[in-house]
């Protein structure tokens, strides 16, 4: 299914232009027109999925699949020091666009980004009761 108002169904379809690095039937990698650090890409299945929840357990496989062998070769051709993988879902968790993707963020020793939290300092027994509200 495609979503008639979604920029990302375009781009993935290819009504839209965008720099592609792969496409397949199911995906299309772009650059990212507001990038974190140089070469940060999109993974878009061309089928439209808000978010992660909506997205179908084979086709969550591939992504992942596909996420790796584009890690593997831009860090290859790229030369970058590390790299992060970023799925935001949500509005609270940073999504601004409401179709599925993944980011794929190449990193460079002096690339002054930030990509982290603020760690908190829970005690073993909120643990414990986190651990229970989700598995119980
Ligand atoms: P989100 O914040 O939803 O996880 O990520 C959306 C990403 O899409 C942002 O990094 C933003 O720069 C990128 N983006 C938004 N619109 C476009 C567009 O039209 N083309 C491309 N290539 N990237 C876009
Ligand atoms: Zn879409």
């Amino acid at each position: 299914m495609k979503d008639a108002n979604c920029i990302f169904c375009k781009i993935a379809n290819g009504d839209i232009p965008a720099k592609t690095l792969y496409e397949d039937d199911e995906f299309r990698v772009i650059l990212d027109l507001g990038p974190a650090a140089r070469g940060h890409a999109l993974i878009l299945p061309k089928e439209h999925y808000a978010n992660l929840y909506e997205l179908p357990d084979e086709k969550a496989a591939a992504v992942m699949k596909l996420a790796k062998k584009m890690a593997v070769q831009m860090t290859e051709k790229l030369n970058c020091d590390g790299f992060n993988l970023v799925q935001n879902n949500g509005e609270t968790a940073g999504q601004t666009v409401f179709h599925f993707h993944m980011h794929l963020i190449p990193r460079y020793k002096d690339d002054n980004q930030k990509i982290g939290w603020n760690p908190g300092e829970p005690t073993q027994e909120e643990l414990e009761e986190i651990r229970k509200q989700i598995v119980e």
